[in-house]
Formats: C-alpha cells, sequence, structure tokens
C-alpha cells in the first residue's frame, strides 16, 4: 500500500514540475513514506529523517517532508524531534499536495494531518508505477476490524472502498500502457464494496469485471481475511482465467485462545477449513501467509501450535514477525503479559526456520511441472541472460533465454526447487 501510495505522490509532483531522482544529494524536496506496523519501521524512518536534518544544515534551501503511518500517528510531535522538517502529511492527506506543496515552497511549515480522507478523482492524477510489467490498484482503504496488536485502524481509517468504474478506468489505462499484472490492494479486500449498499458492489464481481476487460495480462489481490473469503470469491477465481490462483491469506497465530486474544474472528479449525476449501478447488494454488511470534501472554505451547499449523496446512510460504507493541493498541497495554524481548526472538527464528523448511517443501512439489511465468526482470550470469519470472502461483522462477524479454509470458518446466525459488527451462 505504501509503495502505491509513493507512486501516487511521484505522479501529484510531477504535476507541479517535480522530477525524481535517483540521487539523493540532487534533491529539492526529500520526502519520506513511512509504516509504523513495528517499532522497527517507525524508528527507519526517524533515522532517515536525521540524515536529512544533517543536510539541510550545509543546504538550508531543500525541504523535507514526511508522510504515512508514522506522520498520521505522532502528528506535529514529528516536528518537535525534528525541526527541520517542512511537511508532515499523513495518509488521508496525499490529495491535499498540491496546495500543501504551494505553501512550503512559501517558506510555511506545515502539518496536515485529518481524521476524513482528502476526496478526489484519483484519475485525475498522474500516477508515476515502479514497476514496469505489475500495477497496484487500491481498491480499499483502512480497516474496521480493530484485530488487538495492530495500529492500521488508527493510522489509515475505517474501510472506505473506491468505486468500481473508478477503479476499472484506472485498470483499463493501465492495460494500454502496458502493463501485464494488476495487484488489487486493499487491507482487507473482502471488504470491498461494503460501504456502498449495493449487493452487486464486491470483490467477486470486480474482478469477474475486470476479467472481461481485453488484454493480455493476470490480477492479484492482497490481502485476504480468513473468515471473511466467500464461495462467490472462490467462484469468481475460478471461472476467470486471468485471476491467479493464489492466496495470501494471514492466519497470525496457529491457536484458537491466542486468535481471540487478537480480536481475530476465526477459530484455528475455521482456518484450516477454509484452507481446504481452496485447496481442494484449486490443486496447485499457492496460500501464504503472516504470523506474528510471542503475542504477550502466549505460552510455549500455543506457540508450537503455530509451527504445527504451518506444517498441517503445507503453507507455501509466510510473512513472519516478532510482536511488537503499538500505540494506541489494545495489545500494547498488555504489558504485564508481555513476552521477554530474547524468547520472542527465539520463537521468530524457530518460525523462520519453520518456513524456510515448508518453502521448500512446497518448491519441490513444483519439480517436473510446467508453469506460465511472467518475466519481470533480467540478469546476467558467466555470459548468459538469466530471465527472473513470476509463475501464476507467485513462485519466483529463474531461467536462461535470450528469446523473451521483460512482459512476456513463457511456459516454463521446473527443473530445480530451492527455498526461495525455482529453476527451469523454456518449454516449447
Ligand atoms: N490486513 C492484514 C494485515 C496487515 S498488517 C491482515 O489482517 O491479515 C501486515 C502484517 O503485519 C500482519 O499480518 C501482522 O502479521 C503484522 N503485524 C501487524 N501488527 C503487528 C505488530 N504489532 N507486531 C508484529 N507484527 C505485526
Ligand atoms: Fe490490522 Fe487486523 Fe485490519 Fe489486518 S485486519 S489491517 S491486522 S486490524
Amino acid at each position: 500500500m505504501n509503495k502505491s501510495d509513493s507512486e501516487r505522490i511521484a505522479g501529484i509532483l510531477s504535476h507541479f514540475g517535480y522530477i525524481e531522482t535517483e540521487n539523493e544529494k540532487e534533491a529539492d524536496l526529500l520526502i519520506i513514506n513511512t509504516c509504523s506496523i513495528r517499532q522497527l519501521s517507525a524508528d527507519k524512518a526517524y533515522s532517515q529523517l536525521g540524515v536529512w536534518g544533517k543536510m539541510k544544515k550545509s543546504k538550508p534551501h531543500i525541504k523535507i517532508g514526511i508522510c504515512g503511518c508514522v506522520a498520521q500517528q505522532d502528528k506535529d510531535n514529528i516536528r518537535k524531534r525534528a525541526p527541520y522538517v517542512d511537511l508532515v502529511f499523513g495518509t488521508h492527506n496525499i490529495y491535499e499536495l498540491p496546495s500543501l506543496i504551494k505553501r512550503i515552497e512559501n517558506d510555511e511549515k506545515v502539518c496536515a494531518i485529518t481524521n476524513n480522507p482528502v476526496i478526489c478523482n484519483q484519475n485525475d492524477f498522474k500516477i508515476i508505477r515502479k514497476n514496469s510489467v505489475n500495477a497496484w490498484i487500491p481498491i480499499i482503504e483502512g480497516c474496521n476490524n480493530f484485530c488487538t496488536y495492530c495500529v492500521v485502524p488508527f493510522t489509515r481509517g475505517r474501510e472506505r472502498s473506491r468505486k468500481p468504474e473508478e477503479i476499472i478506468k484506472e485498470a483499463e489505462n493501465i492495460i494500454k500502457e502496458g502493463f501485464k499484472e494488476i495487484t488489487l490492494l486493499g487491507q482487507n479486500v473482502d471488504s470491498y464494496g461494503k460501504d456502498f449498499n449495493d449487493n452487486n458492489i464486491s470483490l467477486a464481481n470486480l474482478l469477474r469485471e475486470l476479467n472481461n476487460l481485453d488484454g493480455d495480462f493476470r490480477i492479484r489481490f492482497v490481502t485476504s481475511y480468513p473468515s471473511d473469503i466467500t464461495d462467490d470469491l472462490i467462484d469468481a477465481v475460478d471461472e476467470c482465467e486471468k485471476v491467479c490462483k493464489y492466496f495470501h491469506i494471514p492466519m497470525q497465530s496457529g491457536n484458537s485462545r491466542i486468535l481471540k486474544e487478537m480480536n481475530r474472528r476465526y477459530t484455528k479449525e475455521e482456518y484450516y477449513s477454509i484452507v481446504s476449501k481452496i485447496r481442494n478447488r484449486f490443486p496447485l494454488v499457492t496460500i501464504t501467509s503472516d504470523f506474528i511470534a510471542g503475542f504477550p501472554g502466549e505460552t510455549e505451547e500455543e506457540f508450537q501450535d503455530t509451527l504445527k499449523a504451518i506444517d498441517e496446512l503445507e503453507l507455501d510460504y509466510s510473512n513472519t514477525a516478532a510482536y511488537s507493541p503499538r500505540a494506541f493498541t489494545k495489545a500494547g497495554k498488555m504489558t504485564d503479559k508481555f513476552i521477554p524481548e530474547n524468547i520472542k526472538y527465539e520463537r521468530l527464528e524457530r518460525l523462520n526456520e519453520k518456513n524456510r523448511e515448508v518453502c521448500l517443501k512446497s518448491n519441490k512439489k513444483f519439480e517436473g511441472k510446467v508453469l506460465t511465468v511472467l518475466v519481470e526482470g533480467k540478469t546476467e550470469k558467466n555470459g548468459k541472460l538469466i530471465l527472473n519470472s513470476r509463475a501464476d502461483n507467485n513462485k519466483i522462477v529463474h531461467f536462461e533465454s535470450d528469446k523473451y524479454d521483460i512482459g512476456d509470458f513463457v511456459n516454463v518446466k521446473i527443473t530445480k526447487a530451492q527455498t526461495w525459488c525455482l529453476y527451469g527451462d523454456v518449454k516449447e
């Protein structure tokens, strides 16, 4: 979501004559788009500001901005900590940038944080997309779930869906520009359309409409909330040939008591039945997840349920993290139940070890199989051209070829599986 916001910010700035530079020493305006999902990401943002603050001492004309979730969370306190900052704007204020930029250009110090989004037709602005093959399209922003560990509902606000016609227009433009993959984004994409009071507007129907657009491209969507995945969505994924057979469904913990403490609206058993429903429908599907190690009060036995779930569900890959206490959240106040850091990180290490093990096992399943991949990049190794690609099921595949290029769909027979990627040969 942050990458997508950054592409939109770069696009808006381009309307005001700003051109992106790879070299920060050349920049007149530096903006950091921040994440506050864990303390580490927030700390990184402040340390980057510190570096730019030193730069500004010798080049006082440069303007420094900070946006995203840390800005939304810390508001004008940021300027108390880093007084050299010229512009602070929140997650709801991106589309207010045209007026904010004018104000900082007139040497005003600006802090624009609101709790309600500044509404606009996003298609009025250019988007400077970073990736030449994949284009992100946010379809819903914010979250109503209030998982007890998570800061997102506080930093990104309540759920707001974009109008289907606005999304379809953006998709049509993307396809015309030559992009080969569209990833629909949302904190919980399954909630898409619920705020419109129109039963015809849903993620499943949006997929069907996008699938009907002409062109050679594929569609992904992230992130799914386990118990919100409907049968209609599974049907839509099945019906739509352009939609990848890939689901990212964060489980967070393999223990039902911890799930309840996290305010997740499903039990371990319910999660298992969703996974088996999807696997029964799509035999070669990839299912990935997120897990948190050391949630407040988690016992060793409860943590072991997570390791067991990863094994039993044969999850293909998981993002993992040690629990990080966040401002405003319920779990952040459970200080008497916090797990000591050494135990938390030791659990995270075991979680990562389990993840590596199941990833390799999952990759091995594809040896000998033919996957349709989309070429995303290329590298040269020992004088040979290696194409870096991604299969429909999100597996990374490397293969040698001087016949294909970035943006091509190619059938590749998998010859070797490693933990994080697959190798193969072109299947003519
Ligand atoms: N909406 C998605 C997740 C968005 S946040 C969902 O509900 O699954 C991305 C991931 O960050 C989460 O899945 C969770 O695993 C992790 N995360 C969120 N808050 C965290 C915290 N306080 N400490 C550690 N990890 C956290
Ligand atoms: Fe955070 Fe839960 Fe919302 Fe995901 S569903 S963004 S974890 S509150």
